[in-house]
C-alpha cells in the first residue's frame, strides 16, 4: 500500500515516532494508503527548517519570489488531471468540483504571484523635520492548519500569500486528505524552484502535529482552517503567548430568496449553494429564508430540480460520497434530529439503499432538504456539513435579516432579489463576512474571505490576505 511520508526540506521524511495513519477511500471505504502521523520532533524538524530557510527568501526581490509562485502555478496547469484524481481519490469529490478547485488553487499562485509587490508601506506626512514611513515585513515561519474539504485549494489559499509576502510556511493537511498538498509541495522544489525548506509539509492528527505547530515559539502565525471546535481549541493555545492568528471556522448561512426574486436562477442557485461538493463548504447557503408569499411555489420547483441531481462517482455525478466517516456519521444523525424537532422532509431525509450510488461500502447520503423548519431547531443552527438544507418561511424585509443574523456563525449569506436598493441594504445589515446577490458562492481569488462571530476573524483571499500574512512596522526619522 503507498506510504506517505512528510516533506521536509526538500525531502521525504519518515515520522519520528515510526507511525502511520491509514487514508480511506471515501467511495469504497477501503484503505487506499498510510501517512505519516506526525508528533513534536517532526514538527520541530520542520520549524527550524523552514526558519534556516527564512533569510534568503524573505531577503529576495519580491519579483524574484513571484516568478516562483507563477512558477507553480504552471505546473499545477501541466499537471492538472493528475492532482484532481488524487483529490478525487481522497476526498469523493464529484469530477466538476474537484477540477474547479484545482484551477482555483492554480490561481491562487498566479493572483499572489503577481502581487508581490504590493507588499509595501507608506510614508506618513509629520511635518517638516521628520520622515515617517511603514514597512511590511513577513512574519517569519506561518503554520497553515488545514481541513478536508478543499484540501489543495485551502493549503493554497494561506500558503501563497504567506510566501508572497516572504514567509516560510509549515503546513498541516487534515490526516485523511494529505497527499496533493505532499505532492504540490515536493513538486514546487523539484520542478519550480522553490528552495527547499521554504514550504514544509507535516502530517498526522490535530492535537499531536497540529498542536506542536501552534506550540513551537519560532512559529510567529499561525492561520487554521476548520471547525469551530479545532479553532477554540488553537485560539487557546495561540493566547497563551500571543500568538497572531486567522481563524476561518464553519457557518450556517443564510440564503434568502424575497418574492421578486428570478425562481429560474433563484431555485437552482438555492440547491446548488447546499448540495455542492456534497455541502461540505463552509458558506453553504443551509438555511434558505423564503417569502411566505412565493413558499409553496419555490418548494414545489425545487422539489423537481432535486429529482435531476445525479449521486455517485460516474464523471457526471453532481455529488460524491461525504469524505469522513465521522461526517456520514454525522450527517445520518440528523436526519433523526430534524424529525424529532418537526421538520417536513421535501426531498432525502434517509440513507440511500445499499450500493444505490456506488460500492455499498461508500460514504453516500442522499441530497436533502427540510421545509417549516423554524430557526430554533437544531437543524437550522447547527452546522451539519453535508447536503442538508432547511427553508424558513419569512413575511417582512426586517424579518428576513432578524432571521439571518439569528446565529452563532457569520460566514455568508444569499439575497435574491431584483431590487438592487434592497439588495444593498439588507447585504449592508446582515452580520457576515461574504454576501452573494443573485449567485451564490461568487467571486474568486480576488475576493476577500472570512468570518463574524464563530466563524472567526482573520481573512483569507485577496490583497486583504497579504496584509494578515505581514507585521505593519512604523519607522520615523528626525531630520534635524
Ligand atoms: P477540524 O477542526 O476537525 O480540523 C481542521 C484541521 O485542524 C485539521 O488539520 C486538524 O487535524 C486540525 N486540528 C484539529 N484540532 C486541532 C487542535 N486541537 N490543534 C491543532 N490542530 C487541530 O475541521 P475539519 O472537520 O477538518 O473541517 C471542517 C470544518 O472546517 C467545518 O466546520 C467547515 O465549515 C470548516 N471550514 C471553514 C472554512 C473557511 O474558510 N471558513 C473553509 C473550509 C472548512
Amino acid at each position: 500500500m503507498r506510504e506517505e511520508r512528510h516533506y521536509i526540506n526538500g525531502e521525504w521524511v519518515a515520522p519520528a515516532g515510526g507511525q502511520f495513519l491509514d487514508v480511506v477511500s471515501p467511495a469504497t471505504g477501503e484503505k487506499i494508503a498510510r501517512v505519516a502521523r506526525g508528533n513534536v520532533v517532526d514538527v520541530d524538524l520542520a520549524v527550524k527548517t523552514a526558519q534556516d530557510a527564512l533569510e534568503e527568501w524573505r531577503g529576495r526581490r519580491p519579483l524574484q519570489r513571484g516568478r516562483v509562485l507563477m512558477s507553480i502555478a504552471d505546473m499545477l496547469r501541466r499537471r492538472r488531471q493528475e492532482f484532481i484524481e488524487m483529490e478525487r481519490a481522497e476526498t469523493g469529490k464529484a469530477l466538476e468540483q474537484a477540477a474547479g478547485e484545482i484551477e482555483t488553487s492554480i490561481q491562487y499562485f498566479e493572483f499572489y504571484g503577481g502581487l508581490v509587490n504590493a507588499v509595501n508601506g507608506e510614508t506618513i506626512n509629520l511635518g517638516d523635520g521628520y520622515h515617517s514611513y511603514t514597512r511590511r515585513e513577513p512574519y517569519g515561519v506561518v503554520g497553515t492548519i488545514l481541513p478536508w474539504n478543499a484540501p489543495l485549494n485551502q493549503a493554497a489559499r494561506a500558503g501563497a500569500p504567506a510566501l508572497a509576502a516572504g514567509n516560510t510556511v509549515v503546513a498541516k493537511p487534515s490526516e485523511a486528505t494529505s497527499t496533493t498538498l505532499l505532492w504540490m509541495a515536493r513538486a514546487a522544489v523539484e520542478e519550480c524552484g522553490l528552495p527547499p525548506g521554504v514550504f514544509n509539509v507535516v502530517t498526522g492528527l490535530g492535537p499531536e502535529a497540529g498542536a506542536a505547530i501552534v506550540k513551537h515559539p519560532l512559529v510567529r502565525k499561525v492561520a487554521f482552517t476548520g471547525s469551530v471546535r479545532g479553532g477554540l481549541e488553537v485560539s487557546r493555545l495561540a493566547a497563551e503567548r500571543a500568538l497572531p492568528l486567522t481563524l476561518e471556522l464553519g457557518g450556517k448561512s443564510p440564503n434568502i430568496i424575497f418574492e421578486d426574486a428570478d425562481l429560474a436562477i433563484a431555485v437552482p442557485g438555492a440547491l446548488r449553494a447546499f448540495t455542492v461538493n456534497s455541502g461540505q463548504i463552509c458558506v453553504a447557503g443551509t438555511r434558505i429564508l423564503v417569502q411566505r408569499s412565493i413558499y409553496d411555489e419555490f418548494i414545489n420547483q425545487i422539489r423537481e430540480a432535486a429529482a435531476h441531481l445525479e449521486v455517485g462517482c460516474t464523471t457526471t455525478a453532481n455529488l460524491g460520497p461525504v469524505t469522513t466517516q465521522a461526517q456520514y456519521d454525522k450527517v445520518k444523525s440528523y436526519y433523526e434530529v430534524a424529525k424529532a424537532d418537526g421538520a417536513v422532509t421535501v426531498f432525502g431525509g434517509k440513507l440511500p439503499e445499499q450500493g444505490e450510488y456506488g460500492s455499498p461500502g461508500g460514504w453516500f447520503v442522499t441530497p436533502t432538504l427540510y421545509a417549516d423548519v423554524s430557526n430554533d431547531m437544531r437543524v437550522a443552527r447547527e452546522e451539519v456539513f453535508g447536503p442538508v438544507g432547511c427553508v424558513i418561511p419569512f413575511d417582512k424585509e426586517s424579518d428576513a435579516i432578524r432571521i439571518a443574523n439569528d446565529t452563532d456563525f457569520g460566514l455568508a449569506a444569499g439575497i435574491w432579489t431584483k431590487d438592487l436598493a434592497r439588495a444593498h441594504r439588507v447585504a449592508a445589515q446582515i452580520e457576515a463576512g461574504q454576501i452573494y446577490v443573485n449567485e451564490y458562492m461568487s467571486g474568486g481569488v480576488e475576493t476577500p474571505l472570512g468570518g463574524y462571530k464563530l466563524s472567526g476573524y482573520g481573512r483569507e483571499k485577496g490583497i486583504e490576505a497579504l496584509h494578515h500574512y505581514t507585521h505593519l512596522k512604523c519607522v520615523t526619522v528626525k531630520l534635524s
